[in-house]
C-alpha cells in the first residue's frame, strides 16, 4: 500500500496558490562556477518540470536567472533576487523554487526578508526534494537553519581565502597595487618608476612638505606652478596606466601617507567596513586602519623616495594638522544643533552642505558649501548661518503638519492611490494584450508548413516583433511601477493624525533632543536648498518635501545672528524697545548699546543696520527723523526736554538749541545724539522770557 503522503496531492498546494505564478530562481555564485557547474545550472532549469509536476501550467512558471554568475553576499547587485522579492511582495507568487532552498538568499538578512515575505503572502518554497510553508512553524525552523548554514559556509570560504592572502602578504609575496611612483620590474621586484618626471615630482612633494608642513600648502604651491601629480587610478584590468592630474590636497595626502613611498611593504592599511554602503548599495566603503594595527608592515622592503623616519614624522604632522583644524572647526558645545545637518544642499552648486560652528564657544552653527575649497584653491562657495534658517524651516514644518493640512494630504494620497489602482488595471490589460499577440504570432508560425519557408520567415519576424513589443510594454510597466505613489494604511493615517495634533508641543518641548527634531524633519522634508548670494541681503530657501512638492521662502539675512542662540536676546529686545520708544534713531540706539557694552552677535560693535534689522523683526516703528520729535515735555527726573523747554519759554525748539549752544541754558545728554535733559527753574524761565522781550523791543526800535 502506498503512503498517504504520496497518494494525496500536497494540501499546501491550494488552488489559490496554483492560480498564482511559480518562480524558478536560478543562480550560481560566480562565473567560474557557471562554467564548471554547467550541470547544476541545467539541473536548476529542470526545476521548471518540478513546478509543472506540482500543478502549475507551463505558462505560469517563470524563470528568474538574472543572477546567474553574481557573487553571493548582499543582494544589492542581484537584480534577479530583487525581482523575486518584488514579485512576492506584489502577491504574484504562489510558489518559489530553487535547487537548494537556502540558495535563494546567501546572507541571512536577505534570507529572513524572503521568509518573512513568503510567510506574509502565503508563498510556498520548494527545492529539489520538498516543500516548505514559511508560515508553518516547523518548516520555518528548517528553512531558517539552512539559511544560517549557508551563511556560515560562505563565511568559511571567505575566511580561507583571506587567510591564504594574508600568509602570502606576510612573506611580502602578495602582489599589491602600487602607487604611480613605483612599478614592478620584469623580475617582479618593486622599483622606482623610471620616468624621471614622475620621480622629480614626487621628490618635490616630499621636499615641499618638509618646508611648508601642510598638505594643503603643498597643493597650493603645485597649483600655482601648474604642476600636476602622477596618479595611477586602479580602474579596469591591470596594467593600470599612469595619468597626470591637477594637484588636490587629497592626492598630496595620499602620497604623503603611502608607506610604499618610504620603501615599506604594507598589507592591511584599509579594512572593509561592515554596514557602510553607498546609496545604490554597490560599493562597500573601507576605512583606514591605524598605522600600528597594519597586519603586515615590512620596512625597507624595496627602494623608496623617503626614509621610514621621515615617513613617520610626516604622519605625525598630518595628524596634528587634521586635529588642529578640527578643533577650530567643530566644537563640542552645540554639536548637532543644526537642524538641516545632512539635508542642506547648496543652492548655488548643488553640493551637500556641511555644518561648522562659529563663535568663540562654537555656539553658532553655520551651513557651508566648501565646494572645492579643501581639494583645490577655489574660494569657498557660500556659508549660511543656521539659526534663523532653522527657525523658518521649523515654522514651515509645523505649518505643513497642522491637523487640517494633514487631513487634506491624506485625502490627496487616497485619491492618488485610487488613480493608481485604476491605472494598474489599464496596465494589466495592456500587458495581457501584448502577451496574447505574441502568443498568437507564435501559434501562426507553428502552424505553417516548414516547406513554406517564405511565409515561415515572415511569420517568424512577426513573432519576434511581438515578443519585443511584450518586452517594451513590460519595461514601461516596470518604470511606471517605480514611481509608485504612497499608499496609506489605516495605521499610517492614525499615526499621522496623532502626530499632527501633538507635534507642536513635542517640537518645542525642552525634553525633545535635537536629534529627534532632525528625525521628524527628515520624515517630512527631503532636502533644503540654501542660497544667500542670489539676492543681496536675503537667504533664498527652497524646501523639497518628501512628497516631491517644493516651496520657496526668503529670509532677511542679517537677522541670522540674533536668534535664540544669542545669549540675552530678551534683554536686548527690552533695551532697544525702550530706546526706540524714547524716539531715538537707530544710529543713536546703536551708539548707546555700544556705550553700555552690549555685545552684538558678531562680537563687533552694533551698527545702525543691526538695530534696524532687529526693529523690523520685533515690529518696532521707526523713530521720526526729527530729533525734536516725540519726546515728553519733562523727563521723570524733572528736567525738561527740548520741546518741553521750548513750550515753557514760548520759543521754537531751534531757539532752545541756540540757548544750549551759547550757554544760556544748561543741559546734558547721556551721549551725543541722545535727547537733552535741560535744567529749568521758574526763575530761569522768567529770566529768559524777559531777555526775549528786551531783544524783541530793541529789534522793533531798530526797524
Ligand atoms: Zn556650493
Amino acid at each position: 500500500m502506498m503512503t498517504a503522503i504520496t497518494m494525496t496531492p500536497d494540501d499546501r498546494l491550494t488552488p489559490a496558490r496554483r492560480a498564482k505564478l511559480a518562480y524558478i530562481y536560478v543562480r550560481q555564485s560566480s562565473l567560474t562556477q557557471v562554467k564548471h557547474h554547467q550541470e547544476s545550472t541545467e539541473l536548476q532549469y529542470r526545476l521548471v518540470d518540478r513546478a509543472i509536476a506540482l500543478g502549475w501550467p507551463r505558462e505560469r512558471v517563470q524563470v528568474i536567472d538574472e543572477d546567474l554568475g553574481k557573487s553571493g553576499s548582499g543582494h544589492a547587485e542581484r537584480q534577479g533576487f530583487q525581482k523575486l522579492i518584488a514579485e512576492i511582495g506584489l502577491g504574484n507568487a504562489g510558489l518559489v523554487i530553487s535547487l537548494d532552498a537556502s540558495r535563494l538568499a546567501r546572507n541571512n538578512r536577505d534570507w529572513h526578508q524572503l521568509l518573512e515575505l513568503c510567510s506574509l503572502f502565503g508563498v510556498i518554497i520548494a527545492d529539489g526534494e520538498r516543500l516548505y510553508d514559511p508560515s508553518a512553524y516547523h518548516d520555518r525552523l528548517l528553512l531558517g537553519l539552512s539559511g544560517i548554514m549557508s551563511e556560515a559556509e560562505l563565511h568559511q570560504i571567505r575566511m580561507r581565502l583571506h587567510q591564504g592572502e594574508l600568509q602570502k602578504a606576510a612573506r611580502g609575496e602578495l602582489r599589491l597595487p602600487l602607487p604611480g611612483g613605483l612599478i614592478y620590474d620584469r623580475s617582479g621586484q618593486i622599483v622606482l618608476n623610471p620616468d624621471e618626471e614622475v620621480q622629480a615630482r614626487l621628490r618635490l612633494v616630499f621636499a615641499k612638505f618638509q618646508e611648508l608642513q601642510s598638505a594643503r600648502a603643498v597643493m597650493l604651491y603645485l597649483r600655482r606652478n601648474a604642476l600636476g601629480l602622477p596618479v595611477r587610478p586602479l580602474v579596469g584590468p591591470s596594467p593600470h596606466e599612469l595619468v597626470w592630474r591637477e594637484a588636490s590636497a587629497c592626492q598630496v595626502r595620499y602620497i604623503l601617507q603611502n608607506p610604499a613611498y618610504a620603501g615599506a611593504y604594507v598589507y592591511g592599511r584599509r579594512r572593509v567596513q561592515a554596514g557602510r554602503r553607498s546609496i545604490d548599495g554597490r560599493i562597500t566603503a573601507s576605512v583606514k586602519v591605524p598605522l600600528g594595527e597594519w597586519k603586515v608592515c615590512l620596512p625597507s622592503a624595496h627602494p623608496g623616495y623617503i626614509g621610514w623616519e621621515e615617513f613617520m614624522a610626516n604622519q605625525k604632522r598630518l595628524s596634528d594638522n587634521a586635529n588642529g583644524s578640527k578643533a577650530g572647526r567643530r566644537g563640542v558645545a552645540r554639536k548637532g544643533m543644526a537642524l538641516l545637518q545632512g539635508i542642506a544642499v547648496c543652492g548655488r552648486c548643488g553640493r551637500r552642505m556641511s555644518v561648522r560652528y562659529s563663535g568663540p564657544n562654537n555656539e553658532y552653527p553655520v551651513y557651508c558649501c566648501r565646494a572645492d575649497k579643501d581639494q583645490t584653491a577655489v574660494p569657498l562657495c557660500q556659508e549660511v548661518r543656521a539659526g534663523a534658517v532653522d527657525d523658518l524651516i521649523a515654522e514651515a514644518l509645523l505649518e505643513a503638519l497642522a491637523p487640517d493640512q494633514i487631513g487634506i494630504a491624506i485625502a490627496a494620497v487616497d485619491q492618488m492611490a485610487q488613480e493608481t489602482r485604476q491605472l494598474e488595471g489599464q496596465w494589466s490589460l495592456r500587458r495581457e494584450r501584448a502577451r496574447y499577440e505574441a502568443e498568437r504570432a507564435h501559434r501562426q508560425y507553428d502552424a505553417v508548413e516548414p516547406e513554406n519557408r517564405l511565409v515561415a520567415r515572415s511569420l517568424e519576424r512577426v513573432w519576434e516583433e511581438r515578443l519585443r513589443a511584450v518586452d517594451a510594454v513590460e519595461q514601461d510597466y516596470r518604470q511606471w511601477r517605480q514611481q509608485d505613489p504612497v499608499v496609506l494604511k489605516a495605521d499610517d493615517i492614525k499615526i499621522l493624525e496623532d502626530l499632527a495634533s501633538n507635534l507642536p508641543a513635542l517640537w518645542h518641548s525642552p525634553t525633545t533632543r535635537p536629534e529627534e527634531r532632525k528625525r521628524i524633519l527628515r520624515f517630512i522634508v527631503q532636502e533644503v536648498l540654501l542660497d544667500q548670494k542670489r539676492t543681496r541681503g536675503e537667504v533664498w530657501i527652497k524646501i523639497v518635501w518628501q512628497t516631491g512638492a517644493v516651496s520657496e521662502h526668503r529670509l532677511w539675512r542679517r537677522v541670522h545672528s540674533y536668534n535664540d542662540d544669542y545669549a540675552n536676546i530678551e534683554g536686548l529686545r527690552r533695551r532697544i524697545t525702550d530706546l526706540n520708544a524714547q524716539g531715538l534713531m537707530d544710529k543713536q540706539i546703536a551708539a548707546i548699546l555700544n556705550e553700555e557694552g552690549v555685545i552684538s552677535a558678531r562680537r563687533r560693535p552694533f551698527t545702525y543696520e543691526n538695530v534696524w534689522v532687529l526693529r523690523q523683526r520685533w515690529n518696532l516703528p521707526a523713530a521720526k527723523l526729527n530729533p525734536t520729535g516725540p519726546n515728553p515735555p519733562r523727563w521723570p527726573d524733572g528736567s525738561y526736554s527740548v520741546q518741553g523747554a521750548a513750550a515753557a519759554i514760548g520759543v521754537t525748539p531751534q531757539v532752545i538749541f541756540h540757548y544750549l549752544a551759547s550757554g544760556l541754558l544748561t543741559g546734558r545728554q547721556l551721549t551725543k545724539g541722545q535727547p537733552w535733559q535741560i535744567a529749568l527753574t521758574t526763575d530761569k524761565i522768567d529770566q529768559l522770557q524777559h531777555r526775549l522781550l528786551r531783544t524783541r523791543r530793541s529789534k522793533r526800535k531798530a526797524s
